[in-house]
């Protein structure tokens, strides 16, 4: 079989080694002797056929044959009869626990596969949520999905079930040849002349098809994924503007071509078992040849033909199998290079979360970002400082590079120049989970959880795990003893989607309490009350000031002025950098205000 060697089965075999962890290499060591016993006992079973059949065609073999007649003296059996109905009993038996052994065995060697699925998933969702927003941003959602949760079921259904599989019929295919090879070995001589060449033939004029659909499929597979989201995402958009023929052509080519190459990959996997056919015969012909012209009596044509039959009763369907085996690994291949993602070192290196101290201040050192897409940075040596309790505003126009300076702050993007200090000491990347746990962050669409307000206060937690002296002080503080007040189930009233609707004022102190549950240090704001209206506006800038009173570390991002109200100072960003400072007052005196202005 070296011709199969390079191309596909030890690369594939390698592959699967190098996605496999070592544990799992061990239990795959462990499952091939399982599979070779399966193998072993499949030949075994087989091989008590032989015995029925000789006897069978001539029953004074029970007496010529030593095995057999010692068999039939040593238990006493009497009649020939008697003792065929004993053979026969025993091959049935024998077929029996082949055939319940072989089903464990596969059971065992899908639950291998699938368990290998499920960790591979859980490798691509940590790898993937190890990455830095550029990297969540710059990739399709729906072909991360399709990785995270389809390509892992494709690599055990399509590669490591058809490898095992490969593994124990070529195991059965070589015990049944080396039988009959001391049985007689000319037959393996026929046998390979035919099935050989046959066999190179058809899997060498399929694979490149079966790969090149493999790799179509890799590619259109998130992309009709991409369509069909889109479709419901744009619902609005595309029922008004009547462009739903537009849209709906868009999804459908993809289903045609991805099913079109399904059919492809159907059609190929037929081929084995028709060719098989073909062959087997060509084999049956070739043995009548030999009878007929070489072979010196016929009995011994019709022990051929029978060993032949038996032997091709078992090696057609592995010829198959093994041949659909290699077909999936070659139509599958592609899933290694997706399956690379699960390598890739996380952005933030191994962190752990500690406590960093944070006493006097945090720098902003000549901070400097440039998007991988974009020709000049959207941060250009940003440098300011803030001290523990301040409360400092951030303001600019849009495209200043407020949203940028957020993420590097949170560290979700990661400066190129420059470094953030906390007490002089630079923020590393292995120092982001301990950073993480000092910030609190509230968006101006805080995400709301299914689930209680309990549980969107406290955040991940189990709801037998929540600290509630601890939610009450959050609740305090986000000043929404009202709101909780008022619902009727209190803390366990149901918010979301599916619960009760809840205001823009309410959704950001609960966003505010989500942040003072956590413990966190340093809160930053970002264009949180753009979407209030002036009243809920005022209210939860009174809360903000409230907090930094009481010692937080507060960051107001807005292009509003009225939200810098109660900041100790307030800094412009234009075009990536600080250009002016301002105090509130001078901020509304200043030019700013009525342009950025007051919407
Ligand atoms: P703001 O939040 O102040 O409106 P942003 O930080 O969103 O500004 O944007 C700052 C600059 O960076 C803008 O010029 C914007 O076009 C650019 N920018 C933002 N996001 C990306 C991105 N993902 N890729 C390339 N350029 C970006
Ligand atoms: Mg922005």
């Amino acid at each position: 079989m070296s011709f199969l060697r390079k191309n596909i089965l030890i690369g594939t075999f390698q592959q699967v080694k190098r996605v496999l962890r070592p544990a799992q290499r061990a239990r795959a060591v462990r499952l091939s002797l399982l599979v070779l016993l399966g193998s072993a006992l499949d030949v075994v079973g087989l091989a008590t056929v032989v015995p029925v059949i000789l006897v069978a065609q001539e029953p004074q073999r029970i007496h010529s044959n030593a095995i057999l007649s010692s068999i039939f003296e040593g238990m006493g059996f009497e009649t020939d009869k008697g003792f065929i109905l004993f053979m026969v009993l025993g091959m049935l038996g024998a077929f029996i626990v082949k055939n319940l052994l072989g089903f464990w065995i596969s059971y065992i060697q899908g639950s291998f596969s699938y368990d290998i699925a499920t960790d591979l998933s859980a490798r691509q969702y940590r790898a993937y949520m190890a990455k830095d927003l550029a990297f969540i941003r710059e990739n399709n959602s729906a072909k991360l999905i399709t990785n995270v949760i389809n390509i892992p079921r494709f690599f055990s259904a399509g590669i490591l079930l058809p490898l095992t599989s490969f593994l124990s019929e070529i195991l059965v295919v070589l015990f049944i040849l080396i039988g009959i090879l001391i049985y007689k070995w000319q037959l393996i001589v026929m046998l390979s002349l035919v099935m050989v060449p046959a066999f190179v033939l058809i899997y060498r004029s399929s694979r490149n098809k079966i790969n090149s659909y493999g790799q179509e499929k890799k590619v259109i597979f998130p992309k009709a994924y991409n369509e069909m989201a889109q479709s419901l995402n744009g619902f609005i958009d595309i029922r008004l503007n009547h462009r739903l023929d537009f849209f709906f052509k868009r999804f459908i080519d993809y289903q045609y071509r991805l099913n079109d190459i399904h059919l492809y990959l159907y059609s190929f996997n037929i081929i084995p078992s028709r060719a098989n056919e073909l062959i087997a015969i060509l084999g049956l012909v070739f043995i009548f040849l030999y009878g007929l012209f070489i072979a010196d009596n016929p009995s011994e044509l019709f022990v051929i033909l029978s060993s032949f039959a038996v032997a091709a009763y078992r090696i057609m369907p592995s010829l198959n199998r093994m041949l659909s085996s290699l077909m999936s690994m070659k139509s599958h291949s592609y899933v290694f290079d997706i399956l690379e993602d699960i390598f890739d070192p996380s952005v933030y290196g191994e962190t752990q979360n500690r406590i960093l101290p944070f006493k006097e201040e945090i720098k902003f050192n000549r901070l400097t970002y440039r998007y991988p897409s974009a020709p000049k940075p959207a941060l250009d040596q940003v440098d300011f400082s803030v001290k523990k309790g301040e409360m400092i505003g951030l303001i600019g126009e849009s495209g200043a590079g407020k949203s940028t300076f957020m993420n590097v702050f949170l560290r979700f993007l990661v400066e190129q120049e420059g470094q953030i200090e906390l007490d002089g000491k630079k923020l590393g990347l292995d120092d982001t989970l301990a950073w993480w746990s000092m910030i609190g962050y509230v968006p101006q669409d805080v995400f709301i959880l299914e689930g209680t307000v309990a549980e969107n206060i406290a955040f991940g937690v189990k709801p037998d795990e929540i600290d509630h002296s601890r939610l009450q002080k959050a609740i305090e503080g986000a000043n929404l003893r009202d709101f909780v007040e008022n619902l009727e189930l209190g803390l366990e009233s149901q918010i979301g989607e599916k619960g009760a609707k809840i205001s823009g004022g309410q959704r950001q102190r609960l966003g505010i309490a989500r942040a003072l549950y956590k413990n966190a240090e340093i809160l930053l704001f970002d264009e949180a009350t753009s979407a209030l209206d002036p009243q809920n506006e005022r209210e939860i800038i009174a809360t903000i000031k409230a907090l930094a009173r009481a010692g937080k570390t507060v960051l107001v991002i807005a292009h509003r002025i009225t939200t810098l109200e109660g900041c100790d100072r307030i800094l412009e960003l234009q075009e990536g950098t600080v250009v002016r400072t301002y105090n509130y007052r001078e901020l509304l005196a200043s030019s700013l205000y009525g342009e950025v202005g007051t919407d």
